[in-house]
């Protein structure tokens, strides 16, 4: 059985070895990415690879990112505090806890209702206390919801997200997967007022965004 002191060396060795080589920097991210204990975002059977360096199945063929993507995409929020963050794609909620640390307020949002629930429980047995739980197809975002300060999407979209147009903030920014459903660049999109501004991160592999603005369910991978 691994103690709770082995996984704080294991993260801080994620720190070193994962994250700050490949320039993640920010002091705020790499201080949470060392504290949020991501072993309890995955099932126990695979909680002594919860800080190697890849992601992990979730169950429903869904995955919790790799640490370093998770580090990456936080980053390129550059969140000061009082943002109010949308994030498509729960998923096991541990890059909606690392926002809910960082950030004022995450609205996040789950397709498939078992791995929300799931996500939900545990952020609150956590103690988590601001953030919004929605099951539902977030590639149309949360217009009740919105402005949005940032957005981050966790699954690879066919697109920019079209709502952003309506749904993020003027000077706000989304980052998100954009390209085919195997393989994506990273996309930081900033919202200026005559329209949007983007820079692409990196390529990137992640599941697909499935609904109705983005892949149908079952479109070959
Ligand atoms: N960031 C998550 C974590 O730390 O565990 C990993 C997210 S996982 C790579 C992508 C998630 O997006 C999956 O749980 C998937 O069900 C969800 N998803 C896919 N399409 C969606 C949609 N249209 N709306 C909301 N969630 C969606």
């Amino acid at each position: 059985m691994t103690g709770q002191s082995e996984y704080s060396v294991s993260r801080r060795r994620m720190v070193e070895e994962q994250l700050r080589p490949r320039g993640i920097h920010d002091p705020h991210v790499l201080r949470i990415m060392e504290a949020v204990p991501r072993h309890l975002f995955v099932d126990p059977t695979f909680a002594g690879r919860a800080y190697s360096d890849h992601a992990l199945p979730i169950g429903q063929e869904q995955t919790i990112s790799q640490p370093y993507i998770v580090a990456l995409m936080t980053q390129a929020l550059e969140l000061t505090g009082d943002e109010k963050v949308l994030e498509i794609g729960t998923g096991s909620g541990y890059q909606t806890a690392i926002l809910a640390e960082l950030a004022d307020r995450v609205f996040t949002i789950e397709r498939i209702p078992s791995i929300g629930h799931q996500a939900k429980e545990r952020l609150t047995a956590m103690g988590y206390s601001t953030i919004v739980f929605r099951i539902s197809d977030g590639t149309v975002g949360w217009k009740e919801m919105a402005p949005f300060d940032r957005v981050i999407v966790t699954a690879g979209a066919p697109k920019i997200p079209a709502f952003l147009d309506e749904q993020l903030r003027i000077g706000g920014t989304c980052v998100v997967p954009v390209g085919d459903p195997s393989n994506q660049n990273l996309v930081r999109i900033t919202r200026a007022e005559d329209g949007l501004r983007e820079e692409v991160l990196c390529s990137c592999t992640f599941v697909p965004l499935i609904g109705r603005e983005g892949w149908s369910q079952g479109e070959p991978g």
